[in-house]
C-alpha cells in the first residue's frame, strides 16, 4: 500500500476540480494528514479499522473531478485515493457483467469492453479521468442516460466496506436485485462517500450495437428548441444520449481556437440499434425537427460534437476557471426555466454559456458555467451564489440542484422533506457510530472544529454572496483571455 505524507501531495489532495481559495483554511482543514493508495480490499478494511481507531476521518476518493468537495477533507484525516485499485477482474460476455475495481476509468472500461465487441451503456462525460466509484459515489446523470439510465441502473454488485470494517456485498451478480427486500446496490448510489467505500463493482453491460449514428440540428435558440425537444420525448425514439450548447457556449469554443459550429444552439443526438430501426429513428427526428424550425448539421459536424462529448469545458484551456452550476428540471418548464436563469445572469453581471442534455423523457439537465477566477476569494464565493440561486430557479419549477458535498449539504431537507433528511442522517449515524467515513458532507457542512454550520447559515450566507455578487462590477476574466488569444 502505498502511503505519503509529503506535503506538496497532501496539497494536491486538498481539493477537487474545484480549488477552495485559501481563505476557507479557517472554517475546514481541506489538507489530509495522510494519503494512502490501497492495491485491495483488505487494505482499505485496515485503514478503516486505523481510522476508528484513531478517530481520524477517512476520505474515499476517485480522480477528484467533482466540484463539490465530496472528496476533499473538512478536518483532516486520511485521503483514501483508489486509482491504484484499477483492475477488470473479470469480463464475462455469457452474462454480459463486468467485475472492476472502483478506480478504473469509465474509458478504459468502455475501450477494454469495446474489444470485445461489448458496450458500456451509459458514463460521465469525464469519463477520460472519472472512475468507476466517483460516479457511483455522485449518482449523477451521464452519456448513455436517455436510454440506458446511470451508474446506479448499471449495477448488479457492490463490496463495499463499511464506516465499521465489515465488508458487505450490495447485490446479485448476475441478476436484478428486484424483490429481494431493500435494494441496497442503490443505497450508495448518489451517497458522496459517507457510508462506505465501494472496493468492487458488477456493472451490467450490452452488446455493442450493429448501427450507432450521430446526428445534430440546429436552431434559432434554446427556447425555440426546447418546444421540438417535447415532442421528441413524446415519442417512443431513445436515442442514446441527447446533448445541447447554446451560441455562447460555441463562441466561447472559437474564440479558443477550437472548431465549433456558428449557431444559435446545437442539439446532438447518439442513436443505437439496428441498421433499420435507427433509419427509422433519424426519420421521425428529421420530420420533428423540421417542423420546429431546426435545421439538420452535415455529419461531419455531428460526429465532431460526438468525439468533443467528453470535453465541453475546453474553454478552461485559456487558462481561466469555469464554475458550472447544475440543475434538473421538468421538460414542461424548460423555456420558462431558461427564461428565468437568463435574467438572473443578466442581474448577476455574467456572460454564462450553457450546455446540457435530456435525461430522460420528462428531465432537461441544464448546466451554465462561467468564468472567473477561482483564486480569487471575493469571485469564488460570489460563484457559490450564482449556484444557490441557480438552485432556487430549480426547486420553484418542480426541479433540484445536483449533488450536495460541503456546501449544499444544506439543502438535503428540501430534497427529501424533513423526516427524508432525518431518515438519511439515522442511516448514517448507524452505519457509522464513530462519524469517520467522509464526516461533514451531504447530511451537514462539517468544519475543522468539529461542529456543523446550520443549513440557515449556509443558505444566508449563499444569499449574501449572491447579493455581492449582484454589486461586484462585471467579472470580465472570459473577455480578457479572448481578447489576449485574438491578439
Ligand atoms: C469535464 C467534466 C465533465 C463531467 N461530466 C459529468 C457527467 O456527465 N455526469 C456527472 O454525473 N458528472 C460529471 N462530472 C462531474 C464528475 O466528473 C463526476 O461526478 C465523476 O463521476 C466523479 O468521479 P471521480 O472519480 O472524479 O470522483 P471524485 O470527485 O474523486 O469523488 C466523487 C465522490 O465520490 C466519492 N467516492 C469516490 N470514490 C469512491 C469509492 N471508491 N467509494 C465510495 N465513495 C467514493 C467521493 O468521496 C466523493 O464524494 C464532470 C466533470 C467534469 C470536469
Amino acid at each position: 500500500m502505498d502511503t505519503s505524507n509529503d506535503k506538496l501531495e497532501r496539497r494536491m489532495y486538498s481539493h477537487d476540480l474545484a480549488p477552495l481559495p485559501k481563505e476557507m483554511d479557517v472554517i475546514f482543514k481541506t489538507m489530509p494528514d495522510q494519503v494512502v493508495r490501497p492495491g485491495y480490499t483488505e487494505e482499505v478494511v485496515q485503514m478503516v479499522k486505523k481510522a476508528i481507531a484513531t478517530r481520524k476521518p477517512i476520505v474515499p476518493r476517485g480522480a477528484g473531478t467533482w466540484g463539490l468537495g465530496g472528496s476533499v477533507p473538512v478536518k483532516g484525516g486520511i485521503v483514501l485515493d483508489m486509482t491504484a485499485m484499477n483492475k477488470i477482474i473479470s469480463i464475462d460476455e455469457k452474462n454480459l457483467v463486468v467485475t472492476v475495481q472502483p478506480g478504473i476509468t469509465w474509458k478504459a472500461l468502455a475501450d477494454a469492453l469495446d474489444e470485445k465487441g461489448l458496450f458500456l451503456p451509459c458514463y460521465p462525460s469525464s469519463a477520460p479521468s472519472a472512475t468507476i466509484g466517483g460516479w457511483i459515489g455522485t449518482g449523477g446523470t451521464g452519456i448513455g442516460a436517455y436510454k440506458y439510465g446511470s451508474a446506479g441502473d448499471l449495477i448488479r454488485d457492490l463490496e463495499v466496506v463499511l464506516p465499521t470494517g465489515a465488508v458487505v456485498h450490495t447485490g446479485d451478480r448476475f441478476v436484478p436485485s428486484n424483490g429481494g427486500g431493500p435494494n441496497l446496490n442503490w443505497l450508495f448510489v448518489g451517497s458522496e462517500g459517507i457510508l462506505g467505500v465501494v472496493t468492487e463493482a458488477t456493472l451490467s453491460i450490452v452488446p455493442k450495437p450493429a448501427e450507432f449514428r450521430v446526428v445534430a440540428y440546429s436552431f434559432e435558440d434554446l427556447s425555440k428548441f426546447a418546444p421540438a425537444m417535447r415532442k421528441v420525448t413524446r415519442t417512443h425514439v431513445a436515442p442514446m444520449h441527447i446533448m445541447f450548447g447554446d451560441r455562447a457556449h460555441f463562441e466561447y469554443l472559437r474564440a479558443a481556437g477550437k472548431h465549433a459550429p456558428d449557431v444559435g444552439c446545437m442539439i446532438t443526438m447518439a442513436l443505437t440499434g439496428s441498421k433499420e430501426s435507427v433509419d427509422v429513428e433519424e426519420k421521425i427526428l428529421d420530420e420533428i425537427m423540421a417542423s420546429s424550425e431546426g435545421a439538420k448539421m452535415p455529419k461531419d459536424v455531428a460526429d465532431h460534437e460526438w468525439s468533443e462529448r467528453s470535453y465541453e469545458f475546453r474553454v478552461r484551456e485559456m487558462g481561466v476557471g469555469a464554475i458550472p452550476g447544475e440543475i434538473l428540471i421538468p421538460i414542461e418548464n424548460f423555456e420558462k426555466v431558461l427564461s428565468e436563469m437568463q435574467k438572473l445572469v443578466k442581474e448577476m453581471k455574467l456572460k454564462a454559456p450553457t450546455i446540457g442534455t435530456i435525461v430522460d423523457n420528462n428531465t432537461v439537465m441544464l448546466m451554465p458555467y462561467y468564468l472567473t477566477d477561482e483564486h480569487n476569494f471575493l469571485r469564488s464565493t460570489a460563484a457559490m451564489g450564482f449556484g444557490k440561486k441557480l438552485g432556487d430557479i430549480a426547486f420553484e419549477n418542480g426541479g433540484r440542484p445536483v449533488g450536495l458535498g460541503i456546501f449544499f449539504a444544506g439543502n438535503l431537507a428540501k430534497y427529501r422533506g424533513k423526516e427524508g433528511a432525518e431518515l438519511i442522517r439515522s442511516i448514517k449515524a448507524m452505519m457509522d457510530p464513530n462519524d469517520i467515513m467522509n464526516p461533514g458532507k451531504l447530511v451537514e457542512t462539517g468544519t475543522r472544529y468539529g461542529i456543523s454550520l446550520p443549513a440557515f447559515m449556509m443558505n444566508f450566507g449563499m444569499n449574501m454572496m449572491a447579493g455581492m455578487k449582484r454589486l461586484m462590477p462585471r467579472d470580465k476574466v472570459g473577455e480578457r483571455e479572448i481578447a489576449k488569444l485574438k491578439k
